[in-house]
């Protein structure tokens, strides 16, 4: 008689990689489902630490209310941290990296632990549709770094730190970009379609 053991799946990591508003939170819970990935959101993370009062998060919400990036050192120990947990690494990162500093002790982390990028997923949304999102979801949410000019630094910090990610991947070969505009179906769809 034979007993059938399931294939053990083999590590996959995915990026997502937008300016804030793009809908990356939404399309990630979607992908990481879809693809049994854990999903690891740097964000949430920081969220969950400001939530229980450690010292990195109280080292974090000052910076995070007021719209910039928490230090790479931290973010980068943080999400080492989650790595090195996982028995094969299938993740789907979530607004990690967010700086070239990031995205090289990414590079490196992965290869130590065998494994490497497999896509970055851009999700591209115009500047206006932007800040119309940002805004609502402030009235809906009550997210304490989505005031009006707080949203307005994120921007900045992300068109002058986040964006050279874009380049960063895309001379790797691993940048594949999606139309943010639409339903949050449609643009599953091709987020899907462009993993195939
Ligand atoms: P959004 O998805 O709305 O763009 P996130 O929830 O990913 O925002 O992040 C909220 C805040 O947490 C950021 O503005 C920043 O202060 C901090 N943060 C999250 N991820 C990182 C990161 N990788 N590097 C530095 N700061 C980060």
């Amino acid at each position: 008689m034979t007993t059938s053991t399931p294939s053990p799946l083999s590590s996959e990591v995915l990026l997502l990689v937008g300016p804030p508003g793009a809908g990356k939170g939404t399309q990630a819970e979607k992908l990481a489902r879809a693809r049994r990935l854990k999903k690891l959101s740097t964000g949430d993370m920081l969220r969950d630490h400001v939530a229980q009062g450690t010292a990195l998060g109280q080292a974090a919400k000052t910076v995070m209310d007021a719209g910039e990036l928490v230090s790479d050192a931290l973010i980068i120990e943080m999400v080492r941290g989650e790595l090195s947990r996982q028995p094969t690494v299938r993740v789907l990162l979530d607004g990690f990296p967010r700086t070239v500093v990031q995205a090289e002790a990414l590079d490196a982390l992965l290869s130590e632990l065998g494994a490497a990028i497999t896509a970055v997923v851009l999700i591209e949304v115009s500047a206006d549709e932007l800040v119309a999102r940002i805004v609502k979801r402030a009235h809906e949410q009550g997210r304490t770094d989505d005031d009006e000019e707080t949203v307005r630094t994120r921007m900045q910090v992300y068109s002058d730190q986040t964006a050279p990610l874009i380049a960063y991947y895309e001379g790797r070969g691993k940048l594949r970009r999606v139309g943010g505009i639409g339903k949050v179906e449609e643009v599953f769809a091709r987020v899907s379609e462009v993993l195939l």
